[in-house]
């Protein structure tokens, strides 16, 4: 008997629940375990979104089968949000679709645009999903190696011409996670010529758009010029409003790629629940003191971390956005050593880079989106272990119990 596709076969364990059970074992051994792993924000969602919720969910119209391609209010609020931030102008019908979180929408779009045997092109290190969805559309995918010397930007030239011939499609993710790096409008208008030249469409995954720092203003993709022709951006509240569990977001830009999608989905799902995208809408269109009150704790959680990895010699860099830190792990540890050690030493769970693809080798992610106080406890424990320094010193190294 199989009970499942060859397609399936090719999907690895998720990485988080492999390190969901080391941290179940070091737990029942009695160990108090911080996981700084998983990205997902420890701050409430601001409570005129949740009232908003309730207000909704009262009125009995907003509980039948939504509409396929998102409430009509909330594909609105979208086309405000692009207006507001980047002077893009949006048609809500045709330009803006409705996603039961970005992750669902990004999911869907590989098999709505490719089929078995082409190629998409991938950021390495990256998000997961983005390879994950290309094995199961039966697919491959091609990584594009991202260096810090080049701030973890995929240099196009070096793609093989033998690789863009079977390509349709492209992820780009910035700011990024895993990379927490950054960029310009330019870049984005560099990559929109590179998918004219190449006949490719670009999904760009925009996240963390709203979670950063100081003077630092997110670019959209569709500021660039000709981007509408090739290009569609991915959106979530998630991040931005602390609603990871809401499951809402959106696919904004090319029509006929959004076409494609929303087709796929209405033979997939019937839509988010209508009080939720309402809820959302308010959300992109009242107050937006929140992000910037959000932003500032994960600012000052990234300082006090940074601060802490510096003091063990390890040269991590402030980012200017995202609400992570990438960072080089010290001389003589593989990332999936360091990862260990720091958790055997210091109790405290980082991601090792290799786990975002085989250019993340060297490097680890500490997420900030946990509490003020363990992100502290951990940052002190992470500075007493001497041993972490990498060059094998073994003085004054406190244990956990
Ligand atoms: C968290 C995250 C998402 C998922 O967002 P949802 O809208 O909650 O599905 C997408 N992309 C990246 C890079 C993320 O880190």
């Amino acid at each position: 008997m199989r009970y499942q596709s060859a397609r399936m076969d090719q999907i690895p364990p998720y990485m988080f629940a492999e390190l969901g059970k080391k941290k179940a074992a070091m737990i029942k051994a009695g160990i108090d375990v911080i996981d700084l792993g998983i990205g997902d924000p420890d701050l409430p969602t601001p409570a005129h979104i949740v009232d908003k919720l309730g207000e909704e969910a009262r009125k009995p119209e907003n509980l039948r089968y939504p509409n396929f391609s998102g409430h009509p209010e909330f594909r609105k609020a979208v086309a405000e949000f692009y207006m507001r931030e980047y002077q893009v102008e949006l048609d809500p019908e045709t330009e803006v679709l409705a996603l039961i979180g970005s992750k669902e929408g990004i999911a869907h779009l590989v098999p709505s645009m490719i089929d078995p045997g082409e190629i998409v092109l991938v950021p390495d290190p990256c998000y997961p999903p983005y390879r994950m969805a290309v094995l199961l559309a039966g697919g491959s995918f091609h990584n594009m190696p991202m260096k810090k010397e080049t701030g973890f930007k995929p240099i196009f030239a070096d793609i093989p011409e033998g690789v863009l011939a079977k390509t349709r499609l492209m992820f780009l993710n910035y700011p990024g996670n895993p990379t927490a790096a950054s960029v310009d409008g330019s870049f984005f208008q560099e990559a929109v010529d590179f998918a004219k030249e190449n006949r490719l469409v670009i999904a760009h995954d925009s996240a963390y758009n709203k979670v950063t720092f100081g003077d630092y203003k997110a670019p959209s993709i569709l500021e660039a010029k000709g981007a509408r022709d090739v290009a569609v951006e991915f959106g979530s509240l998630s991040k931005t409003y602390c609603m990871t569990g809401w499951r809402i977001g959106y696919v904004v830009g090319n029509k006929e790629v959004i076409r494609a999608l929303a087709v796929y989905k209405n033979n997939t799902d019937t839509g988010q629940f209508t009080p939720i995208q309402l809820a959302a809408a308010h959300a992109l269109r009242g107050d937006q003191t929140c992000i910037e009150d959000y932003n500032r704790v994960y600012f000052n959680r990234m300082k006090g971390m940074v601060g802490a990895l510096r003091e063990i010699g390890i040269d991590a860099e402030e980012p200017k956005a995202t609400f992570f830190i990438w960072a080089p792990v010290p001389p003589g540890f593989s990332s999936a050593e360091f990862s260990a050690a720091v958790l055997e030493q210091a109790g405290v769970i980082v991601t090792p880079g290799s786990a975002f693809g085989p250019s993340g080798e060297g490097f680890f992610r500490v997420s900030l989106s946990v509490p003020s106080d363990r992100l502290e406890e951990a940052a002190n424990r992470i500075k007493k272990q001497n041993k972490l320094r990498g060059d094998g010193r073994d003085k004054d190294v406190e244990t956990l119990r």
